[in-house]
């Protein structure tokens, strides 16, 4: 070990002196160290980008997605669904619910490591703190001081910042139902919104800022059941006992018997945004980020052992001291994905399911028919039509049936529907019966410009023998 690794590896060591294991009642100061696994947590966070930006982007003249809960249309860009079409909605997060369990059973925690809203914005919460409060030990030093100017002044703008990201977030989500910042500012908000956006902002706050791990900890639901979407081949950070133990901390110049590669510097642990020290096996506070692998990786870089020492790796090929299956190369695997692709597919044909215009007829029951002077006889039929499109639909009603005597009445055969509106057509049938039945086939048709509609139906008629 020459002397500048030496000094590295003191330091290290002082470092870990001063760390404790996460119990609950202390604030985590994580310490923050490149790595491939930082980079994807970087890049995790960036899918949230859209977040904050979609409520500005105009999509056909309109906001692209848009709640509009006092009229029930949710728009997603070229989609509209309506209230009655909200089952896509609900099947859509069962889908991403069923997508959750089979990324954890695969992978493990990775949504709570790389995407989860709660690791997220802790992760920006706490690299502010980072750049106005120094490293994790001056925080630490920081919190314990006196409440000089110094230290006023920067919780003073650390709170400020987090206070502005904690508002930004609720005002955004606000954004989504149709309010506009201007009605923050006019002061023309109603109650519901201010009490909405508060609970939000109030919510980052407090969890980013404060809470933080302990969310995880002690919080989230699906911390407490990932346990059991986990199997022995699931692929997780783990520590490489064989390799590691017996852990010994490094002595300058001097040879350590029996001693693994574990150098017992806790950096791995002091990285750990939950506190955990992953030695001890799988714990459930362990959000898979792989921020402890960058660390290990590191160190054992500068005491120029192989990196590896804490990898992603399976319960199963940790015990047996080989590598693990890789998720490809397993069945269940591609069981999973052939399960959420007919389930993607479904989610598709549903969606294509839902027309821009609902052609409903409903047919007179009382009479089913009436006969007329002349010995035809008429039926009655009820159109509802709702235009779920965000055009105006311009249509013409006609029909087409095996019995040739039919003719059409309608209270209005040319007729337009705003978007969103819902219009009712009262139409007769009048002609006679077909030979020896009582009913004739009937398709009513609509041209519109929007399309072409059917729906079928009956000609009911009594029976005549001819
Ligand atoms: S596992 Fe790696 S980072 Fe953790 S204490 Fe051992 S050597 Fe240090
Ligand atoms: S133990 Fe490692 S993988 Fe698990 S949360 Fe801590 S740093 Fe992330």
């Amino acid at each position: 070990m020459d002397k500048k690794t030496s000094v590295q590896i003191e330091k290290l060591y002082l470092e870990g002196e001063q760390w404790e294991q996460n119990l609950g009642e202390k604030t985590i100061h994580a310490k923050r160290i490149p790595g491939k696994f930082r980079l994807l947590k970087w890049i995790g966070t960036l899918i949230w980008l859209p977040f904050f930006l979609l409520p500005y982007l105009d999509w056909d003249g309109r906001q692209a997605i848009l709640f509009d809960t006092e009229k029930g249309h949710y728009h997603l860009f070229d989609i509209t669904i309506f209230s009655q079409d909200l089952w896509v909605l609900a099947i859509m997060l069962i889908f991403l619910s069923v997508l959750l369990a089979v990324l954890t059973s695969i992978f493990g925690r990775i949504f709570c490591g790389y995407l989860c809203f709660q690791t997220v914005w802790t992760d920006i919460f706490t690299k502010i703190e980072q750049f106005i409060e120094g490293s994790p030990n001056k925080r630490r030093a920081l919190d314990a001081g006196n409440w000089d100017l110094d230290k006023i002044k920067k919780k003073t703008i650390k709170h400020v910042l987090w206070i502005m990201i904690a508002l930004l977030s609720g005002v955004t989500w606000m954004l989504y139902f149709g309010v506009e910042w201007v009605d923050y500012i006019d002061g023309s908000i109603s109650l519901t919104t201010l009490v909405i956006t508060s609970v939000i902002a109030l919510g980052a706050y407090v969890f980013a800022g404060f809470m933080r791990e302990q969310s995880c900890l002690w919080v989230c639901p699906y911390a407490r059941i990932q346990g059991v979407m986990l199997d022995k081949k699931t692929v997780i950070p783990a520590y490489d006992y064989h390799r590691g133990e017996n852990r010994k901390k490094l002595v300058k110049g001097e040879f350590q018997e029996d001693a693994g590669d574990c150098i017992d510097c806790h950096q791995c642990v002091a990285v750990c945004p939950t506190g955990v020290d992953i030695r001890k096996g799988q714990e459930y506070g362990c959000i898979t980020c792989g921020l402890c692998i960058d660390a290990c990786d590191s160190v054992m870089e500068k005491v120029g052992k192989p990196k590896g020492l804490i990898l992603y790796t399976s319960l199963n090929a940790l015990n047996a001291n080989s590598s693990p299956v890789l998720p490809h190369k397993r069945i269940i695997t591609w069981l999973y994905t052939i399960g959420v692709a007919l389930f993607a597919y479904l989610i598709i044909h549903l969606m294509n399911s839902i027309t821009p215009l609902d052609f409903k007829v409903i047919q007179e029951r009382t009479p089913l028919f009436v006969q007329l002077s002349d010995g035809s006889f008429r039926n009655k039929y009820r159109f509802k039509l709702m235009n779920k499109s965000n055009k105006s639909i311009d249509g013409v009603l006609s029909f087409e049936s095996s019995n040739p005597s039919l003719n059409i009445k309608s209270s209005s055969k040319n007729f337009s529907i705003k978007p969103g509106q819902l219009k009712e057509l009262y139409v007769f049938l009048s002609g006679k019966n077909k030979k020896g039945k009582t009913k004739s086939e009937v398709e009513f048709i609509i041209n519109s410009n929007n399309g072409i509609f059917t729906y079928k139906s009956i000609f009911i008629t009594k029976k005549i023998d001819q």
